[in-house]
């Protein structure tokens, strides 16, 4: 039979043993740094004894990859370029509509140019769902880490979030993402590998063809120029032997001459007239 009051003296010892291993937990790690996973990380940690409070906002824990606040727009560092083309389909796909997005124009032509003027995202309405970083065709918006966004100041300014608030270097989409961009780099070698396969393969296509026309040419000029030689007599033998059908003649065979035309009835002197006297000859 228990006294009464154990029950809570031994609840007060469980108590007292969490916070005193919580700092001997601490003093396991002092003077350590190398490989050490920063307090928070530790105190996160199932396997943690002790008190699991991390001291916020001093302390912060770290998020996963696929934690997703507000869409953030990448810029490409090599080219300096906003990788949105202003296509439309982030602000299409959001459910809560909470994307505007103004088109950049040609000055001249005022045709539309794949490059965003204006870019908002309404971070009050913004439901974080992350939809328009998984349709967007460019990976030119992805949900960003920071979750402190609230301010004392002017909120309804602040959190109206346009082009430049809203664009961050590719380096840091790479730093807070580092198995997508992996992916990214995987693909964007797969589709250069591919690019460069294609051109190969067309490349040796065109060579074959320009071959090919280079070799039909002399014989085409054959067929449209020279005459063949004649089959010889008695008929050509094939190249295996053998006796080929008799040639034709080249000759056509020899008509039977034509008859002979009557000689053409002579003309009778003409007759001399019985007045004409006959002429004298030189002697006479
Ligand atoms: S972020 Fe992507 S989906 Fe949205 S407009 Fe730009 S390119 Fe299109
Ligand atoms: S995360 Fe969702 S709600 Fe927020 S802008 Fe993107 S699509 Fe819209």
């Amino acid at each position: 039979m228990n006294l009464p009051g154990t029950g809570i003296l031994k609840g007060l010892g469980v108590t007292l043993k969490h916070f005193i291993v919580t700092y001997t937990e601490d003093f396991k790690y002092i003077g350590k740094k190398a490989g050490v996973e920063p307090r928070p990380l530790r105190r996160s940690n199932p396997s943690n004894h002790g008190i699991v409070t991390v001291q916020y906002p001093d302390e912060h824990l770290p998020v996963p990859e696929n934690f997703r606040y507000i869409p953030f727009l990448v810029r490409d560092s090599a080219t300096g370029e906003d990788r949105c083309t202003s296509c439309g389909i982030c602000a299409k796909v959001c459910p809560p509509q909470c994307i505007w997005i103004v088109r950049t124009e040609d000055p001249v032509t005022h045709r539309p140019v794949p490059a965003p003027k204006e870019f908002y995202i309404d971070t009050t309405v913004c439901m974080n769902c992350g939809f328009c970083a998984e349709f967007c065709p460019f990976d030119a918006i992805k949900m960003d880490h920071k979750y402190e966004i609230t301010s004392e100041h002017n909120r309804s300014q602040e959190l109206l979030f346009d082009k430049d608030r809203l664009t961050m270097p590719d380096t840091y989409h790479a730093s807070i993402h580092p198995l997508d961009w992996a992916r990214e780099l995987q693909e964007k070698a797969a589709e250069e590998a591919k690019k460069k396969a294609a051109a190969e393969a067309k490349a040796a296509a065109d060579a074959r063809k320009a071959a090919a026309s280079a070799a039909s040419k002399p014989a085409s000029a054959t067929a449209g120029g020279a005459k063949p030689a004649p089959p010889a007599a008695g008929g050509a033998k094939s190249p295996a032997g053998q006796q080929s059908a008799p040639n034709v003649p080249s000759k056509p065979p020899a008509q039977p001459p034509p008859a002979a035309k009557p000689p053409a009835q002579q003309a009778p002197p003409p007759a001399t007239s019985p007045q004409d006297p006959p002429k004298p000859s030189a002697g006479s």
